[in-house]
């Protein structure tokens, strides 16, 4: 990008309400068949409209063909068995229910490749896909077949680059990674959850970024930020780690996080996306209040590698509320590119 700080989200928009119920994580599709297929490209396109009015730069899908950013993935894999339910504790915070490994994993057909044809017809500007972490895909999982939390991110890093060099053979420019469960597995993820990723990004030469959040505004992750006390040192653990990564870009969130904004220094060379809207409030920023968390943020970051984003997806909220915060996030960067080029 020419442009200096270029805007993007973190990943998903809210759905429209004849696709699925709105303000819901998991909300099952309202429509089946071809006409589902059809609603679902037309959410697409409004999503990536959306994104356009507000002057967003990086434009993605709004995760508008997904109801789960992990799940979604899984469900077209074979070897895992989603009827088979087991009752596990998702990154050490809630309990659920959740399928089994049941055998080999593997990826007969790809996942999202159709959908990012689609979206590259639709638009000349910089595209991002979002596809989850190894470490993430795994922890929302029983494994009865591995039997290795290690072992079965090595065979999901695998499946992921397979998809993921498709994508980019479809003409997309960032391929994020999310992995939320970097904020919770520090020694795993210093032993060989970066290498995973790694591998997930192995021998691709489009950019390549990983966000790593404090997950939606839901009242399991509500609870569990009340328990991390006044300053969120987590990213303290990995960075140094994915600094000397092949990962060229880290999202993280920013706007009214605990998270000490010098923690950022630790990546010092990477490109950032720093969140600056808060997903966890039906509240829209001003520009001016996304405006001071980029200014904070330029003391830790050189301005040319620094790209404002969304703390976090944007999928539980009113449209109307994510469309103000896509239009805040743009102002608020417009406002520092002013003073920047002052
Ligand atoms: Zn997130």
């Amino acid at each position: 990008m020419n442009k200096l700080l270029p805007t993007s989200t973190a990943g998903s928009l809210p759905k429209p309400s004849w696709l699925a119920e709105p303000e819901k994580l998991w909300s099952p599709w309202k429509l089946e068949g071809e006409e589902l297929l059809e609603g679902k490209q037309d959410a697409l396109r409004v999503a990536l409209n959306d994104q356009r009015q507000a002057g967003i730069d990086i434009v993605s899908d709004g995760e508008q063909t997904r109801q789960h950013f992990v799940t979604t993935f899984i469900e077209h894999l074979e070897g895992v068995d989603f009827e088979k339910r087991e009752t596990i504790r998702i990154r050490n915070r809630y309990d659920a229910s959740v399928p089994s490994v049941v055998g080999a994993v593997s990826r007969n057909r790809p996942v999202f490749v159709e959908d990012a044809k689609f979206l590259r017809a639709q638009t000349t500007q910089p595209i991002k896909w979002a596809l989850p972490g190894p470490m993430t895909m795994i922890d929302t999982l029983y494994d009865g077949h591995y039997k290795s939390r290690e072992k079965l991110a090595w065979e999901f890093a695998r499946i992921l680059n397979e998809e993921a060099r498709e994508l980019e053979a479809a003409g997309i420019d960032i391929i994020q990674f999310d992995e939320p469960a970097f904020n919770v597995f520090f020694d795993e993820v210093n032993d060989w959850g970066v290498a995973a990723l790694e591998r997930a990004a192995e021998g691709l030469k489009c950019e390549t970024a990983v966000h790593i959040c404090y997950g939606y505004g839901i009242k399991a992750n509500t609870d569990w930020k009340k328990t991390l006390g006044a300053e969120w040192r987590q990213y303290e653990a990995v960075f140094p780690r994915l600094r000397t990564s092949g990962i060229d870009m880290v999202s993280l969130e920013c706007q009214h996080s605990h998270v000490p904004m010098d923690l950022i220094e630790l990546l010092r060379g990477k490109k950032v996306m720093v969140g600056a809207i808060d997903v966890a409030t039906d509240t829209v920023e001003t520009p001016e209040e996304v405006a001071e968390v980029l200014r904070k943020a330029l003391r830790f970051v050189d301005a040319d590698k620094l790209y404002p984003c969304t703390n976090c997806g944007m999928a539980p909220l009113p449209r109307n509320v994510a469309r103000g915060k896509l239009a805040a996030l743009s102002a608020g960067a417009d406002i520092v590119r002013r003073e920047l080029s002052a």
